[in-house]
């Protein structure tokens, strides 16, 4: 099924060799969590991090040392860095030198508009985009009466002018709140005032569970109204699992080709071990580009009828498992042979859709 969305009309802010907005395809950034500075560490993680699907990544620097590093980062990196940076100028200055492809800076923060001004005029002169936003826990005091998604809008309203009074427009905005609702309410605002791409997700979603939910639901419907660009699903704890995160999400609204894994919920059928098979699978196919549905269902009572929309299936019996291919039925197996044949089908499935 193709999914039929109306992209908000935005400019495209190129980023090292990505882009954002202007109609492209909704890229997945994620966040380096290593002392920066240790640069083996850094450049181990972002390359772990581009594996899993990382398309732009965002790295802290909170030092000058730091944003020297960056030199060395970019050369054995091969997606688009994004320097995060706060209070000082001279570390925004110093990491654009340092071939940094965007910078997330707030205005407001900077100081003295003359300092904004000296990472304007580096930022233009290395063409390096600025990320500029609101974060619901660091609104300004005198934004806090109005509505709290309006207060968010308003506040990355205020640092997009700071930079456009220097005349500056390679901007993508977030606005960022820990909050599903408010999330999705800030989006909507400040998509109607400006025409900048947007940078989307919840803040401090926190553990898998939450952020899952919280992400999903935040993204899925500001996604389906066409007003994201790029997103960011943060979950505390290992960064790869913000790529897998978003990388599914894209693919189960049908906006990326990846597989999908359909597995019964288990009942008093169910005679083998759904849950793990179903892990199983998706290792097996969790490097796989290509659109492919492959169930895993704990009986045969109902589940091949269950599973005929699936590409491939397998399903439990008594004394082993049922294989099928597109609601036909392969044979019946032993365990360990069952999960053989069902590798075969996927791999002849992926290499009919690749060819
Ligand atoms: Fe139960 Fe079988 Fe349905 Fe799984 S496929 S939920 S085991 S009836």
């Amino acid at each position: 099924m193709d999914t039929v969305i109306k992209r908000r009309e935005t400019r495209v802010v190129k980023v090292g060799n990505a882009f954002i907005g202007g109609g492209h395809p909704i890229s997945i950034q994620s966040m380096t969590n290593t002392n920066t500075e240790n640069v083996e560490s850094t450049i181990n993680q972002i390359n772990e991090l581009e594996k899993a699907g990382c398309e732009i990544v965002r790295i802290s620097l909170p030092t000058l040392e730091s944003a020297r590093k960056v030199k060395e980062i970019k050369q054995r990196v091969s997606i688009p860095v994004v320097g995060d940076i706060h209070f000082d100028y001279k570390i925004a200055i110093e990491a654009i030198k340092n071939g940094i492809d965007k910078i997330r800076i707030n205005p407001g923060n900077i100081g003295d508009e003359s300092k904004v001004e000296e990472i304007v005029r580096a930022a233009k002169e290395y063409k390096v985009p600025i990320r500029v936003g609101a974060n619901s826990g660091s609104l300004p005091k005198d934004l806090e009466n109005l509505p709290k998604a309006q207060a968010l809008g308003e506040a990355a309203l205020r640092e997009v002018k700071i930079l456009e009074k220097y005349g500056f427009e390679d901007i993508v905005i977030s606005v960022k709140s820990s909050d599903v609702l408010e999330t999705i309410e800030a989006n909507r605002y400040i998509a109607k005032l400006v025409d900048y791409p947007l940078h989307v997700g919840v803040t401090e979603a926190g553990t898998l569970y939450n952020s899952l939910i919280k992400s999903s639901i935040a993204l899925g419907v500001l996604i389906l109204e066409g007003l994201v660009d790029t997103v960011r699903i943060s979950i505390a704890g290992a960064p790869v699992n913000e790529v897998i995160a978003a990388k599914k999400l894209l693919t189960f609204l049908h906006l990326r080709k990846g597989p999908n894994i359909v597995a019964c919920p288990t009942c008093s059928r169910t005679v083998f071990d759904v849950e793990n098979v179903a892990l199983e699978v998706e290792k097996m196919l969790s490097d796989i580009d290509e659109e492919i549905t492959v169930s895993v269902l704990g009986c045969v009572v109902n589940g091949i009828g269950e599973g005929k929309e699936a590409d491939v299936g397998i399903a439990g019996t008594k004394s082993g498992v049922v294989v099928f291919h597109k609601g036909e039925i392969v044979g019946t197996f032993t365990y360990e042979m069952g999960m053989e044949k069902l590798k075969e089908y996927v791999e002849k499935v992926i290499e009919e859709k690749a060819s």
